[in-house]
């Protein structure tokens, strides 16, 4: 019998090319807040601890570089700068005014600009940060509404105007520390509720920025659903009201969003708050001359607010350049304010700062030409 031929051996085959191993984006650490960043510590085998220590770093030493972590290893620094950058914000311009307070242009990864103020008081400074790239509101009587809206901010992108704030009070040599935030830059803090609640997280946080929630100040134009929310979600925060008006027609004249919700609305979601969080609510009252700050206004917002635990914040009116608007007098802010005192409304008037650099309230609108090109600053180094 004739024995097979053996079959030569075919060759092995050849191994597939191993498939690239999927790359995570490099993302801003600063929009996780410390649950979330925890989290993803433990999911790489790090104990909780390591994500407390990274917060210090980033909130409270305001570092710029993962290198400066110092009690952090090599190695793990190494495995931070692989999956996040810093989310630093590039000074595109800054002015200062006479009073002392400073305007700041910061440039966003993307070229957008945002502004943000750093005010300096006796012992402390109060920040007042933007919550979007403009806005989408449309008041009136506010330089910001011409911007229209162009974005959310990030959580990340709120965060750092206090951080880089911080930094640059301290670069002066200032030991001050930010005892207040504000939300009353850029935007409708509100209409961007998921960033701005994750931003007051790492805002509030022992191993954040450590601001008691007495010390942040969220300021609406009256939405309503945003009201109820930060109601519903038990956000703590100290809450302001943009109100400027008596009438739902003289309202919605100044504020188009009262065409949407209107003033009782507005009234019976403020009442709605539970009373452990209902802390002192802030109406704010802009001073426009014949438009808001009629005696009678007075006296027809003292019904309005009766029972409500608030105060009147009257706003004097800074102009800007095409405004049809005028300020009020002095003389007449103070008598309007003492018809609210006299029916017992706990009414302050508003010194405001920085209106020679047009960094007063609603004075914020970047007239910079969005910086060409503009790049987070050494993100990774
Ligand atoms: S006042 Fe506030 S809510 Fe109204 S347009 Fe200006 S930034 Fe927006």
């Amino acid at each position: 019998m004739q024995e097979d031929t053996p079959k030569p051996l075919s060759p092995p085959e050849a191994a597939p090319p191993e498939a690239p191993l999927p790359q995570e984006p490099v993302r801003n650490i600063k929009d996780f807040t410390l649950e979330g960043l925890t989290d993803w510590m433990k999911a790489r085998g790090q104990p909780a601890f390591r994500a407390r220590q990274v917060f210090q770093w980033l909130y409270q030493k305001h570092v710029r570089n993962f290198d400066e972590m110092t009690n952090i290893s090599k190695d793990f620094r190494e495995l931070l700068r692989r999956h996040f950058h810093l989310g630093l914000l590039e000074v595109a311009a800054v002015k200062e005014s006479a009073d002392g307070s400073r305007k700041f242009a910061f440039a966003l990864e993307d070229g957008k600009l945002i502004e943000a103020v750093l005010m300096p008081n006796n012992t402390h400074f109060t920040v007042c940060i933007s919550s979007q790239v403009g806005c989408a509101m449309g008041c009136g009587f506010c330089s910001t509404a011409r911007m229209g809206l162009q974005r959310n901010l990030t959580t990340g992108e709120i965060v750092q105007q206090a951080v880089e704030l911080a930094r640059q009070a301290h670069l002066d040599g200032d030991d001050r520390i930010i005892r207040n935030i504000v939300f009353m830059g850029m935007g409708e803090p509100l209409h961007n509720y998921d960033n701005l609640v994750s931003a007051l997280h790492i805002l509030q946080d022992d191993h954040g920025f450590g601001l008691s929630s007495r010390r942040i100040t969220v300021s609406t134009s009256g939405l309503v659903p945003g009201i109820n929310r930060l109601a519903r979600d038990d956000v703590r925060i100290m809450l302001a009201v943009s109100l400027n008006g008596v009438t739902d027609e003289m309202r919605s004249r100044l504020m188009p969003v009262n065409r949407r919700w209107k003033i009782a609305e507005l009234l019976q979601a403020c009442r709605n708050i539970p009373s452990p969080n209902r802390t002192r609510i802030t109406f704010e009252y802009v001073m426009l001359e014949g438009e808001t700050d009629g005696l009678e206004n007075a006296r027809k917002l003292v019904r309005l607010l009766h029972g409500l635990k608030c105060k009147v914040n009257l706003i004097p009116y800074n102009p800007h350049p095409g405004s049809p608007y005028r300020p009020s007098t002095p003389e007449h802010c103070r008598e309007f304010q003492r018809v609210l005192l006299e029916k017992g409304l706990l009414a302050t008037l508003r010194i405001s700062k920085g209106q020679d650099i047009q960094a007063a309230c609603g004075q914020l609108i970047t007239g910079i030409p969005a910086a060409r090109g503009a790049k987070r600053q050494a993100t990774t180094a």
